[in-house]
């Protein structure tokens, strides 16, 4: 045991007698390129794996153990997580998933996770370079969507929680600072999406203390856009009524059926009316990337606020979501407070003049900017954007397969990578596509999801994998077809 001394007389050097850091480093070494070994084997033979299998008995109960209070050697851990975990996942990182709106992950990404938990960074202020890093994903946003350098940018979970941040500023711009103080009173505001839209942003309402009531369920064209048309009578029939309208939420891709909001009409109301105008663009923002994609979003430039994903679309590994905003400085009068345990200094590591933490409700961060710049720096932006335009392709492939097999039914127009068909069936009931979804996951080959267009139950493929080839497409039609035909 090392002798007891004065803080201030340790030698540089000496360790803690309680450090939790290897007693043996090169012990540890060993496991770590092990451990690396192992995920990378892994990723590298992903498609041979099944998709998704339930997990047994014996794994649940490595999970439902008893405090650990003694150690457990760092290999036998790891050992626990390849047999109990690694094997029974949900399934995302393999080519064949196409359920919900999941992106697929990288190995740069991952790279990255390890190194920034190495690093460690709490990215809520002060001055480092974790911060610098996170500007730098702002500026490329910025130039992405031509914000000024005024623009606010900031990491979060995901979409859910940007989409709630925005509903905050929104409601500071329309009821003014003091609602941070007071909250909502007696106002009557109201705010307006599509009956597409995310479940997110009617709970963002509720969260923000307005209410979902508030919120407008605008019905959507044919197409499944908003119906603008019905919007604009919407909101003079609240003002009539004596509301106060404040906000429109513009989908860019809509989660069900990835249908495009008509972006530029939205910002045409919102403008007319004085509204804030949000897009959630979780899905479809990042198409900006793509010159083939990009026009369907025109309008998108001309928003508040946008929020989106880098997690899903683009890969990078969970999360990974980001709020752009126009008005950055607004921003922060809706978040700073000056608390004495986080006064800023002139200069040293106090210092800086960005703190994430003035601009959102986390003060503790993850480094979630540096799996995003290792996946923006080690692909490149063309690789994301051919990558998409790619799932889109896919898609369109795989909504003429549907058209051309008798059996099967298209079940909405195809926008952007989300494809949404039916086997048909004359049960009244409707549940053979339900028990087709369930057999697939079952066999692990193809993950579509379940969903439902209008009354009507729906197999849903969301062509966000990267991984995702013609022959995934190839196999989740005679998959279908075969369970479809069997259960008939
Ligand atoms: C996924 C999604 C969200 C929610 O995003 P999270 O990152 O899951 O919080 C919001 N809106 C749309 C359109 C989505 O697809």
């Amino acid at each position: 045991m090392p002798k007891r001394q004065d803080a201030g007389s340790v030698p540089a050097g000496e360790k803690s007698p309680t450090t939790l850091d290897p007693a043996d480093w090169s012990a540890t070494r060993a496991s770590a390129h092990q451990m690396l070994e192992d995920i990378l084997d892994h990723l590298q033979t992903r498609a041979d794996q099944p998709l998704w299998q339930p997990a047994p008995a014996a794994a649940q109960a490595a999970f439902h153990a008893p405090v650990p209070r003694e150690p457990t050697p760092l290999d036998a851990v790891h050992a626990s997580f390849v047999a109990n975990v690694l094997p029974y996942g949900s399934g995302n990182t393999h080519p064949g998933f196409m359920g919900w709106v999941q992106g697929g992950g990288t190995v740069a990404g991952m790279l990255a996770e390890m190194l920034a938990g190495g690093f460690n960074a709490n990215v809520g202020g002060r001055d480092h370079m974790a911060i610098t890093a996170e500007r730098q994903i702002t500026a490329w946003m910025r130039e992405i969507f031509d914000f000024s350098a005024e623009a606010g940018g900031l990491f979060l979970t995901g979409a859910s929680q940007a989409n709630f941040v925005a509903v905050l500023l929104a409601r500071a711009r329309a009821l003014g600072q003091g609602v941070r103080q007071s909250g909502i009173g007696p106002a009557r505001l109201t705010a307006y999406t599509s009956a597409a839209a995310h479940g997110c942003i009617p709970r963002a309402m509720e969260m923000a203390g307005i209410g979902s009531d508030a919120l407008r369920a605008i019905a959507t064209t044919p197409e499944g856009q908003i119906d603008t048309a019905a919007l604009a009578a919407a909101i003079a029939a609240d003002r009539a009524a004596g509301m106060q309208p404040f906000l429109i939420v513009g989908t860019a891709g809509t989660v069900n059926t990835g249908a495009v909001d008509d972006l530029n009409a939205l910002a045409d109301i919102a403008s007319t009316h004085g509204l804030h105008f949000h897009v959630d663009g979780a899905i479809g923002a990042l198409c900006l990337l793509s010159d083939r994609l990009a026009p369907r979003f025109h309008g998108i430039k001309r928003a508040d606020s946008i929020a989106f994903d880098f997690h899903k679309w683009a890969q990078v590994p969970y999360d990974a979501g980001f709020l752009l905003t126009r008005d950055g400085p607004a921003q922060r009068q809706c978040f700073a407070s000056d608390n004495a345990y986080l006064t800023r200094a002139e200069t040293g590591l106090a210092g800086g003049e960005w703190w994430p933490c003035d601009y959102g409700p986390d003060l503790s961060r993850g480094f979630r900017a540096l799996k995003t710049w290792f996946t923006f720096k080690t692909y490149g932006f063309d690789a994301i954007a051919a990558m998409m335009d790619q799932s889109c392709a896919l898609a369109q492939t795989l909504a003429a397969r549907v058209a051309a097999e008798p059996r099967l039914e298209l079940m909405a127009p195809v926008a952007l990578n989300i494809v949404c068909f039916r086997y048909r069936d004359d049960a009244p009931e409707d549940t053979l596509n339900a028990s087709i979804v369930e057999a697939l996951h079952a066999e692990g080959r193809v993950a579509p999801s379940l969903t439902y267009i209008g009354p009507r139950r729906a197999i849903r493929a969301a062509l966000f994998n990267h991984r995702t080839t013609p022959r995934d497409i190839d196999a989740l039609i005679t998959s279908t077809l075969r369970l479809g035909a069997a259960q008939e």
